[in-house]
């Protein structure tokens, strides 16, 4: 059985798991997620902000049932602190506050970025309308 740990519950740390199962049915990915929303749709939030999708549970791709069924494990609100890769353990601290340890014999990190901000003055100051899916941006002045 290989123990695949996964940090991050999003559109990199699902695809990885899915497909790791996909290509070995033995693999058991568990996923220590930091948010208690894994698998819903970021790039529809857009949608719910303008009205499109009023209820946000609707932008959920897979419910936690649908994810346990394939063999799925889920720490959800548990934050990865540390990786050793010569022991093959992650280092986590649970939703208590507790810290722990879980060994691996894969270890995919899916963790996000940090959008990096431009120095533009104006920024602040474009509101929610910056944000509408698929729709088209007004030009706003940038100081
Ligand atoms: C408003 C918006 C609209 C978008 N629209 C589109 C689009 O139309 N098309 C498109 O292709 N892309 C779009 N994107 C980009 C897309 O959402 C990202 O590329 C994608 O979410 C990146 O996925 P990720 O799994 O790498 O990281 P993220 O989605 O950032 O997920 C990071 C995951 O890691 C977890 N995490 C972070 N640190 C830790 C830690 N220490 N321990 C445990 N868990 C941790 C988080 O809780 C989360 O589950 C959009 C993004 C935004 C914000």
């Amino acid at each position: 059985v290989n123990r695949q740990v996964i940090v991050g519950g999003s559109d990199t740390g699902m695809m990885a798991g899915l497909r790791a199962r996909e290509v070995d049915p033995t693999t058991r990915p568990m996923l220590i997620v930091a948010d208690a929303y894994p698998n819903f749709s970021i790039c529809g939030i857009p949608c719910h902000i303008c009205g499109e999708v009023p209820d946000w549970r609707r932008l959920a791709h897979r419910s936690l049932a649908d994810l346990k069924a394939p063999g799925f494990e889920l720490l959800l609100g548990t934050r990865a602190d540390t990786t050793d890769p010569s022991s093959k353990t992650v280092t986590f601290t649970s939703p208590t506050g507790t810290s722990g340890q879980i060994p691996y014999d894969t270890l995919i990190l899916g963790k996000g970025a940090i959008p990096v901000r431009p120095p533009i003055a104006s920024l602040d100051t474009l509101g929610l309308s910056t944000a509408q899916h698929g729709r088209h941006i007004r030009p706003q002045p940038i100081a």
